[in-house]
């Protein structure tokens, strides 16, 4: 797609150190390093995020997750890794070409971080909500 930083990657008109690539997917380093090592792995075709992805798309995708994220890691001696994925602006995406993030992690305090809000269960909303989504799911 015309002016998408990471089609032009894929392409090689813009230059970026590659980590993995194969016909379907590339991997490579984030300009940002949030730690050392984050990598992106998308898709060559260009595909907005995951809430855009055909099936055919996500399993070549994140099929390769487990192998690039086990060489990142041994590479690296992260002793582990967060795998992040931003949807829309709401979300954080930045880039609207679908991308998983794969930030090596080091220690506390390693320049990444992650916070869940937590609410006190309320099972019968629970219950309910579960009801609907699974209902858009078989749709
Ligand atoms: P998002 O915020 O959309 O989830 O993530 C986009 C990521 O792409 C950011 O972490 C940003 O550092 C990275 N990025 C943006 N432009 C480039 C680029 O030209 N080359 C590389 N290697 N990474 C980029
Ligand atoms: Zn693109």
């Amino acid at each position: 797609m015309e002016n998408c930083i990471f089609c032009k990657i894929v392409a090689g008109e813009i230059p970026s150190s590659k980590v993995y690539e194969d016909d379907e997917v590339l991997a490579f380093l984030d300009i940002s390093q949030t730690t050392k090592g984050h990598t992106l792995l998308i898709p060559k075709k260009h595909v907005r995020n995951v809430l855009d992805m055909d099936q055919a798309t996500a399993e070549t995708t994140f099929a390769r997750l487990p192998k690039i994220a086990r060489a990142l890691q041994k590479a690296t001696g992260a002793q582990g890794m967060n795998i992040v994925n931003n949807n829309e602006e709401i979300a954080g995406q930045t880039v609207f070409h679908a991308h998983i993030h794969l930030i090596p992690r080091y220690e506390s305090g390693d320049g990444f971080s992650i916070n869940y809000t937590t609410h006190e269960p309320d099972f019968e909303a629970l219950g309910q909500l579960a009801e609907q989504i699974s209902k858009e799911v078989a749709q």
